[in-house]
């Protein structure tokens, strides 16, 4: 069987028919295919992909990062179970796959400056703790001048994740694919639609011709708004564009072995990237007015004016996704980084994050993170009245309106280090079995609230 078929050419050996069509070869539309055939062994799926490769998505500004501790119960469960198929990848995704993936489980170090980040810490060591993660710890600043000296005097106690890490995305997702042995990629398959019967799904149209399948799952990511659209079917989701940047050079003091820094609000934080590099990112929200350029549109949520006569202005979301994401590149993104970082760290012009040969070796890159909406993600108040929130949890799910529809999508900015856990739910949900562990249905599309989901970094 070819595993991988081009629509642009050799269309001829695409199957017209198969149990279930994934949308998108991204980290969730790949796990989804690896998840399904462990399932059901040999079930046919064929994933099909709008851009010439695979991961052509908001994987590829990832900073493909790792980690277990979350304080959000369901979702620390799944990272649990994510982290350990990555470690022990050899087992369900063939020999040599750990090599490949090659994770490096250097730790996250969440760095406070002053008491009260201090005394945040400590407290959510606790609640983490608590939880039964007691891979984390609290350290005082006498620790981490002991096993970080080279941080500099400004830390004076840090949270310490030893087993948190990072990997090679891409990797992942070939391995994903490779593993599913009844799964084809089909490349190249244009703007993929679902064609919907009734009101069950009945196939998808591509640009290799239909493909009939009674199950399809929608993994396309930020796109997934626009294939739910064109079939008039909503798509609960909100994105917001979210920037990282890659340095071919790093300051000596920040050794190639280093954890990754987590600065204070916003949160800065980066890691050493390959042997002489890091990568940079943090949640950096857009300032509208900034945003114009070619193809952009725009794409902001408009404001909206309450019962009291109160304008209220959305943050950085957007709906759908804009035609030329790079046009929301904030040139100044790696500079406004690297100056968090060196006052954060109390570097001086021309030290440490200071140091202008970083600026010298930008390579700034721009994807989604694709949230729950707010219909989805909400707390209901005393009154009834609903409060929408950022929420951390992606929909993995049945869709309530389209029988044989599945969402594995709102994998927010963790949708690499969640993806074997994410397949497996939703292989589950498509094959009618028992969830692998019942908190997972917290990721149900009508569970609008769990205890903190949200402000996990
Ligand atoms: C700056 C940044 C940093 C991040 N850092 C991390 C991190 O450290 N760790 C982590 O775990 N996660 C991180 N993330 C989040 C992670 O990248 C996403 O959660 C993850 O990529 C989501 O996977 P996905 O498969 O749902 O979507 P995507 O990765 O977006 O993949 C969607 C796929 O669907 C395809 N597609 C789109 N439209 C169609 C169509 N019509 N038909 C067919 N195919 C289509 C796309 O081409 C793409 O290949 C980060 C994201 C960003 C933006």
């Amino acid at each position: 069987m070819q595993k991988y078929i081009s629509a642009t050419h050799a269309a001829d050996n695409l199957p017209r028919s198969v149990d279930v069509v994934i949308i998108g070869a991204g980290p969730a539309g790949s796990a989804a295919a690896w998840a399904l055939d462990r399932a059901q062994p040999g079930i046919r799926t064929l994933v099909v992909e709008r851009a010439a490769t695979v991961g052509a998505g908001s994987s590829r500004a990832s900073l493909e990062n790792f980690r277990t501790c979350w304080p959000c119960a369901p979702l620390a469960r799944m990272m649990q179970r994510s982290v350990h198929v990555i470690m022990n990848a050899d087992d369900t995704l063939g020999a040599g796959a750990r090599d490949t993936l090659h994770p490096k489980q250097q730790g996250y170090l969440w760095c406070a400056f002053d008491e009260r980040q201090a005394a945040n810490f400590r407290a959510d060591v606790a609640h983490l703790q608590g939880m039964g993660i007691d891979v984390v710890s609290y350290l005082d600043g006498e620790e981490v001048a002991y096993r970080f000296p080279w941080l500099g005097k400004n830390v004076i106690a840090a949270k310490y994740d030893p087993t948190a890490g990072w990997l090679d995305s891409n990797a992942l997702i070939g391995r994903f694919l490779a593993a599913a042995s009844g799964a084809q990629v089909l490349l190249d398959a244009g703007d993929v639609r679902l064609r919907i019967e009734g009101s069950a799904v009945c196939g998808v149209e591509t640009a290799a011709g239909f493909i009939a399948t009674p199950r399809v799952v929608l993994a396309a990511g930020a796109w997934s708004v626009e294939i739910g659209r064109a079939a008039n079917i909503r798509i609960p989701l909100e994105l917001r564009p979210r920037q990282s940047f890659t340095t071919g050079w790093r300051h000596d003091a920040f050794p190639e072995d280093a954890p990754m820094l987590i600065g204070s609000a916003p949160f800065p934080h980066v890691r050493p990237e390959a042997r002489s590099g890091a990568i940079f990112g943090w949640e950096y929200r857009w300032h509208r007015k900034h945003a114009k350029g070619e193809g952009l549109g725009t794409p902001f949520k408009a404001s909206v004016h309450d019962e009291h006569g109160d304008t209220h202005t959305p943050d950085d979301a957007i709906e759908s996704p804009v035609a030329n994401l790079d046009a929301l590149k904030d040139p100044r993104f790696p500079s406004i980084t690297l100056a968090l970082l060196a006052r954060q760290f109390g570097d001086l012009p021309g030290n440490g994050f200071a140091d202008g040969r970083y600026m010298r070796s930008i390579y700034h890159n721009i994807g989604y993170y694709v949230y729950r909406d707010a219909t989805t993600a909400y707390r209901t108040n005393a009154d009834g009245s609903r409060t929408p929130y950022e929420s951390e949890r992606a929909i993995l799910d049945a869709h309530p309106d389209v029988a044989g529809l599945f969402l594995s999508i709102a994998h927010v900015g963790h949708g690499v280090m969640s993806a074997p856990a994410a397949g497996e739910i939703i292989a589950a949900k498509v094959l009618g079995q028992p969830l692998p562990d019942p908190i997972f249905a917290d990721f149900g599309i009508n569970v609008p609230w769990v205890a903190h989901d949200e402000n996990a970094l």
